[in-house]
């Protein structure tokens, strides 16, 4: 059964896509299957009620979701619960921000923000510099029904003039890594391109030597950066499907000692704003260069492989006080 690849059962994680659907209706369609709400009750014949995301659910992988009507039109989105954690994170309200998701396909992020965001008209630019991958996430776009309110631009998003860009408010980043998180990439074959993460070695084995790691990391640094000098964003979300610390709360620290990110205002969020209830946090000892290692670890939340229900992810959010919308000199 190439379902199950060791002795982890692994869930079949899904939001319910609000462009096309609601909970309600969602839990009317899956009538036949037990609403459980504990992860260990999952069993073939069940649908768990995430506790973390709202409108998520799992269900055991052999409930074949792939070949139902909801999963073929778009109504539900089969996503990680870890991979949900930015767009909710970012919590846009509809009707008034405007977002970038800064590195899209194959569109998991750019997805649920268009569901968050309740498909509000021209609310979120995608961004990805891959020609191959931006038809991956086209596709998906067009699926999720979420094609007027998603803008998807074709390059590298490093090279935009943030001044260009006043409306946004937002910014989810979630860049190449190095995919040390990540595991059962033939989980089920009929997903397409469902958790394919952009990660750079992900099919290597898992090569996650220093110097690898070194040049990752100054990437994400880079464009978190970038990502900062929008003029009037007020959050930002940055994440990746790495275990490893220096791609992770190093680069959140870097970005904290740097003097222009530090002129901008942006700070680590307070854990209040950042899935309180989600238990496991980023690490605290990595933060021990900033004044409240503690604090600055609550504003992050990590997921362990395959211990927390899915892959291993790590985010982290910023936010500052933008006073009035700066506009284009
Ligand atoms: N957020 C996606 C999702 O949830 O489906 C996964 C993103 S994947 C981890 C990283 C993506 O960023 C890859 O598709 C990669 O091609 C793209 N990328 C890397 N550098 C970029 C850049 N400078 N500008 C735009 N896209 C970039």
């Amino acid at each position: 059964d190439d379902l199950i690849e060791d002795d982890y059962t692994p869930v079949r994680w899904f939001r319910a896509n609000l462009i096309k659907t609601t909970k309600e209706q969602l839990l009317k369609e899956f009538s036949h299957l037990t609403q459980v709400y504990k992860l260990d009750d999952i069993k073939q014949g069940t649908i768990y009620h995430d506790e973390y995301i709202p409108n998520l659910f799992g269900m055991h992988p052999k409930d074949k979701l792939t070949s139902t009507d909801a999963y073929l039109k778009g109504r539900v989105i089969i996503q990680d619960r870890a991979s949900c954690f930015p767009a909710y994170i970012l919590n846009p309200t509809p009707r008034k921000d405007k977002v970038i998701d800064a590195c899209s396909a194959p569109g998991n992020k750019t997805t649920h923000l268009a569901s968050i965001l309740q498909n509000t008209p021209d609310s979120i630019i995608a961004f990805e510099k891959d020609e191959k991958r931006v038809k991956i996430l086209k596709m998906m776009c067009d699926k999720a029904g979420g094609l007027k309110c998603i803008s998807i631009q074709h390059g590298d998003f490093t090279t935009t003039n943030p001044m260009d860009y006043p409306e946004i408010t937002g910014l989810v980043v979630d860049p190449s890594c190095s995919g040390s998180g990540i595991f059962g990439r033939a989980i089920d074959k009929n997903v397409q391109a469902e958790e394919s993460n952009g990660g750079e070695d992900s099919e290597n084995g898992g090569d996650y030597d220093e110097e690898r790691l070194k040049k990752l990391s100054n990437f994400q640094f880079t464009i978190v950066k970038h990502a900062m000098s929008f003029p009037n964003a007020r959050k930002l979300v940055y994440s990746t499907c790495s275990i490893h610390a220096q791609e992770n709360e190093r680069v959140a620290v870097d970005l904290m000692l740097d003097e222009q990110v530090k002129k901008q205002g942006w700070r680590i969020c307070d854990r209040a704003e950042v899935i309180p209830n989600w238990p496991r946090r980023g690490f605290v000892e990595e933060f021990s260069a900033l004044p409240d290692p503690e604090k600055c670890a609550g504003g992050c939340v990590r997921s362990l492989p395959k211990v927390d229900g899915g892959i291993g992810f790590f985010a982290v959010a910023f936010e500052r006080d933008v006073v009035g919308l700066e506009t284009k000199e």
